[in-house]
């Protein structure tokens, strides 16, 4: 992910960039807004970081510029502890979310994170369906709120079931939604996932009948 930041204050500038290299997020960093611009022009950048108070412009006033090239672009605003009042502007100027200084690295990296998938679509994750509730993203589940280790294609198998929104798959057409039409796996290899996966959540979780295929056994929410 590379991100643009723009704060005027170097040291906690340097602080941002390296602690959110170390989660694999890079910055460009510029000083005031008339840098974003310039930069901001010239790529594209999976989110901005923007400090409020910039020396030759205030940071909310930037974020329509920004949009105007990447009307997309997801915006983590900065702001101090005392400024609540441009904190609720900078949600009503379209920014996506906000943090007050000072914060952690870690919870600045988490939001970016969540306000780029957010952006890309992915924004409700989470199916839910009778006692289950699945983050195919992720690649999380629950089942009555305990967590349940699912594999890759345990969740891809559930993820189609419950996108049928109640309705019988037949065997070939799961087996093609999971694996792709050129990738030769014996259908035994569905049977065995399918297995797996009534051992973990009970035997309702997946329906058969013969002749129309499977089916999730709850309604998906
Ligand atoms: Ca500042």
């Amino acid at each position: 992910m590379r991100v643009l930041l723009v704060e005027d204050d170097g040291l906690i500038a340097s602080g941002i960039v390296a602690g959110l290299h170390a989660f694999g997020i890079s910055c460009e960093h510029v000083s005031d807004g008339a840098e974003a611009q310039a930069v901001h022009a010239g790529s594209g950048f999976d989110a901005a970081v923007l400090d409020l108070g910039l020396p030759d412009c205030d940071g909310i006033e930037l974020l329509p510029i920004l949009r105007a090239t990447d009307p997309a672009l997801p915006v983590l605003v900065l702001t101090a502890r005392d400024a609540v009042e441009h904190r609720l502007s900078g949600l009503n100027g379209g920014a996506d979310d906000y943090l007050v200084k000072p914060f952690d690295l870690r919870e600045l990296a988490a939001r970016l994170h969540a306000i780029t998938r957010r952006a890309q679509g992915r924004g409700e994750p989470a199916i839910k369906a009778g006692p289950l509730r699945l983050e195919p993203a992720s690649g999380l589940a629950w089942l009555d709120g305990a967590p349940v280790e699912l594999s890759r294609r345990e969740i891809d198998i559930l993820t189609q079931l419950a996108s049928a929104n109640g309705r019988w798959l037949r065997a070939e057409a799961l087996h093609e939604r999971v694996y792709g039409l050129d990738d030769p796996v014996s259908s035994n290899a569905l049977n065995v996932h399918i297995h797996n996966i009534r051992r973990k959540l009970g035997a309702e979780a997946i329906q058969t009948q013969r002749g129309l295929g499977y089916r999730l056994g709850w309604r998906p929410a």
